[in-house]
């Protein structure tokens, strides 16, 4: 397959990148380097199944030949991020998704989203199965990048019932691993960092909201399953307006175009990932509390039965080898 990664240089989308070359595939990473870093796509460049373009996916999208596959990963997606580019991240999630998603019915390419576990917002209900339709303040500092998934998924739904596109939708939870920036705030990278510089661990809060991490090679892989897996249904059985206009909410989610949970179920507080990661470095660091965030989730948790059921998907890594792999990554590229 040819495929257009929106945000490839990120995190995700250079592990994605990764995967489906090593597959065979041919990837075009589009980003505008907003978060994402030219090395993290550096060992990539000169393969011939590998293409980079600078460009911002809010503007007119145009890809010459054949495209099989729009993967449309842009988006900054750390809090902290997306707190400092709240404007950024409303635009790449609303006219962003828009043009992905223009670009695949040109095509005539299978669409993919990434969302969030954050379409769940403060969720009142743990684990979280797709059929939640969450708890999101839509005005709180957060809903700008919760309300903008929130709005991708709608947009992309959309665009498969009234075009017939073949979408896919991934609600992905917090995911660690190499590549991560070390400053990007997130808590997993934070803490090793932190573990390692002998800084103290900077728990929000109480530490006791929980989350639970996925290794980012089982994440890419089950997105990758998501992606190859053939549709279930005809372009006219997608469109047909007389059924989805009437069908019933809790009998929506049943085909792959509907949304589908990656994450690992483990589910632990903020206190106890540091406890992990001080233990698994061996650091002498201490754990500080500092104030919690405005709609900090209290609790989040997959149910991946979907994931299981429809890709045979599971998570395989232990989060104890997770971090040792992500500590290791983390030890050359962080000046002690
Ligand atoms: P990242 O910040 O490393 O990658 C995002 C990439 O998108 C960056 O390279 C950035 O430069 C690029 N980008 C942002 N706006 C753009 C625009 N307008 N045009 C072109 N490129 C743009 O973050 P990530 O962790 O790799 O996340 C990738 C995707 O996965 C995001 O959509 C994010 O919302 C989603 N996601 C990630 C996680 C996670 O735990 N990492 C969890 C849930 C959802
Ligand atoms: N967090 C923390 N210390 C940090 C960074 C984050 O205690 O240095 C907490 C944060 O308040 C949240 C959890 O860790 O409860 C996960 O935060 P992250 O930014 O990684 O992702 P989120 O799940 O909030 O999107």
């Amino acid at each position: 397959m040819r495929i257009l990664i929106t945000g490839g240089a990120g995190f995700l989308g250079s592990h994605l990148s990764d995967l489906l070359i090593g597959q065979g595939h041919e990837v075009i990473a589009l980003d505008n380097l907003i978060t994402g870093r030219a090395e993290n796509i550096a060992h990539l460049i000169g393969n011939p199944k590998f293409s980079f373009v600078k460009y911002n996916v809010c503007d007119y999208l145009h890809v010459d030949g054949q495209l099989d596959a729009v993967m449309h990963f842009a988006s900054p997606a750390s809090p902290q991020d997306y707190l400092e580019m709240p404007i950024a991240t409303l635009k790449v999630g609303a006219l962003g998704t828009h043009k992905a998603l223009g670009l695949a019915k040109a095509k005539g390419a299978r669409f993919l989203l990434a969302s969030t576990s954050e379409v769940y917002g403060d969720p009142l209900l743990n684990p979280q199965p797709e059929t939640y339709w969450g708890n999101v303040n839509p005005i709180g500092a957060r809903g700008v990048y919760d309300e903008a998934k929130r709005f991708a998924e709608a947009m992309t739904m959309a665009y498969h019932r009234y075009h017939g596109v073949d979408t896919r939708i991934v609600r992905i939870f917090n995911t660690y691993g190499p590549r991560m920036r070390p400053k990007d705030g997130r808590v997993v990278s934070n803490f090793i960092v932190q573990a390692l510089q002998g800084k103290p661990l900077t728990v929000f809060g109480d530490g006791s909201q929980t989350r639970s991490f996925c290794y980012v090679d089982d994440l890419v892989r089950g997105i990758v399953a998501l992606l190859l897996a053939k549709s279930d249904k005809s372009v006219a059985e997608r469109t047909d307006r007389t059924k989805f206009l009437t069908q019933k909410p809790d009998a929506i989610l049943d085909s792959i175009h509907d949304p589908v949970n990656i994450g690992n179920p483990r589910e632990l507080t903020v206190r106890g990932i540091a406890e992990i990661i001080l233990k698994l470095t061996g650091s002498k660091s201490v754990i500080e509390e500092r104030p919690l965030p405005a709609d900090d989730p209290k609790v989040r948790r997959p149910d991946i039965t979907r994931a299981k059921t429809l890709l045979g998907w599971e998570p395989k890594v232990e989060l104890e080898d997770g971090i040792r792999k992500a500590t290791e990554y983390f030890r050359q590229v962080v000046v002690k």
